[in-house]
């Protein structure tokens, strides 16, 4: 078998979802943080009303375990409410992540990238839950 992938599937540590909000969409983000939170083995995070890293606009991220992800992908494709959401992988490469290993619900957000280099901290990483 050939392996094209420029990451191996894994070195892939789970997944991050971000769910973007404005002030028109807010309490549907707070909405489906709680739906997310009630069906799921994941940790979400609290609205972030500001910027955050490379996020230039408010949202909330949850954080997935790989064996979540096609459970939980699919279920936003049908529940996302008009939301924007990026998943991206976490492998050692964030701005690889953000960039061309990115997938988008909705509309994509111009992330700030230069606020992107090498890997991740240690509570960005899923936990044992
Ligand atoms: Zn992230």
């Amino acid at each position: 078998m050939t392996q094209s992938a420029d990451v191996s599937i894994g070195r892939v540590k789970g997944y991050h979802v971000h769910v973007y909000y404005d002030g028109a969409t807010r309490a549907s983000a707070e909405e489906l943080r709680a739906a997310v939170a009630r069906e799921f083995a994941v940790e979400c995070g609290a609205l972030r009303d500001g910027e955050a890293g490379p996020h230039p606009v408010p949202q909330f991220r949850i954080i997935c375990k790989s064996e979540v992800f096609p459970k939980l992908v699919p279920w936003l494709m049908l529940n996302r409410q008009g939301l924007d959401i990026l998943v991206h992988p976490l492998s050692e490469d964030s701005l690889a992540d953000h960039t061309r290993h990115a997938l988008w619900l909705g509309r994509p957000v111009a992330l700030k990238l230069a606020a992107l280099s090498g890997g991740y901290s240690a509570e960005q990483y899923p936990r044992a839950l």
